[in-house]
């Protein structure tokens, strides 16, 4: 009988079910013959400290964090990257040898990244991005296009006060725009996101006017239940190119993989079908 440990990992958050994380963990583990599990882990907030220390001696390897822990998770890690105390939130724990727990954000990087390989014409230095929202994935989209080299970010939020506290943070490359007149900042815009939660099955339709979008314009929704939101298929109508927001999760999912198993995973089209089953 083999000794060797069975690497595990998992995500906690509360509610779970609805995590798509473990059929895309599931899938590469498969696919690339490694004797490991991923598991999701239902944990209230009063239990996430002790959890997730007792995580490690339990033969976890990491963990993915999510709502609605993304922020305590930062006081219980034992160091937090740049990236992620910027953006405030940690999605990714790596459990060290030496006992330690690191926290990560992989946000930006998969949101790039889904960007890069299905909208590969688009150039960060080119021109201005509208985003819509200013709640925690907005901090992680916002920080990214920014270290892209994005030249200008028009942002705007119901909540005005939210947007105004991202532009105070992260400085003057970044214009607000009221609510009401949000469907302004889409002229000229070589990028439009939406991450606010509008627009996703049981949640309201996003309503920002859109008829300063032109063609060839790239378009990307965060949300990605349903894939195809009203928000892409207008924009497909009026020509732009859209990218939806499976990819973003996907992507987000590459370098927690590869510190935890040791293998770089690759995102295709069989790693979308898992993630959809
Ligand atoms: P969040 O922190 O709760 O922020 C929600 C955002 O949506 C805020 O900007 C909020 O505006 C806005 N919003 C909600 N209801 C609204 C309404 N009725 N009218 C106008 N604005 C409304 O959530 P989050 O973590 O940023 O997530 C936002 C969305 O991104 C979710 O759909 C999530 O599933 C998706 N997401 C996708 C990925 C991916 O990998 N594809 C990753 C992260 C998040 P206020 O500030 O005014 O409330």
């Amino acid at each position: 009988m083999s000794t060797e440990k069975i690497p595990l990992a998992g995500v906690l958050g509360s509610p779970i079910a609805h995590s798509k994380s473990p059929q895309i963990h599931m899938h590469w583990l498969k696919t690339y013959g490694i004797p490991g599990h991923y598991i999701p882990l239902d944990v209230g907030p009063d239990d996430l400290s002790i959890v997730t220390q007792t995580l490690p001696k339990m033969g976890f390897v990491g963990a993915n964090v999510t709502i609605p822990h993304k922020e305590a998770i930062l006081k219980i890690a034992d160091r937090v990257t740049d990236r992620a105390t910027l953006i405030g939130a940690a999605n990714t724990l790596i459990f060290r040898q030496d006992g330690k727990i690191h926290a990560d954000n992989t946000d930006g990087v998969g949101f790039i990244q889904n960007l890069r390989s299905n909208a590969p014409q688009w150039v960060p230095s080119s021109g201005p991005a509208a985003v819509f929202g200013a709640g925690g994935a907005a901090r992680a989209v916002v920080s990214a296009l920014l270290e892209v080299g994005v030249p200008e970010i028009r942002l705007s939020n119901r909540t005005r006060v939210r947007a105004d506290a991202l532009q105070a943070e992260f400085g003057h490359k970044i214009t607000v725009v009221d609510w009401v007149q949000a469907g302004n900042m889409v002229d000229n815009a070589h990028l439009l996101v939406n991450t606010t939660s509008l627009g996703m099955m049981g949640k309201p339709a996003l309503r920002v006017p859109l008829d300063g979008l032109r063609p060839g314009t790239i378009v990307n929704d965060l949300v990605y239940a349903p894939l195809k939101t009203q928000l892409l298929a207008e924009a497909e109508k009026k020509g732009c190119a859209i990218v939806d927001g499976l990819g973003m999760l996907l992507y987000q999912a590459v370098p927690a993989f590869e510190r935890w198993f040791g293998q770089r995973p690759v995102v295709d089209t069989a790693t979308r079908v898992a993630a959809l089953r």
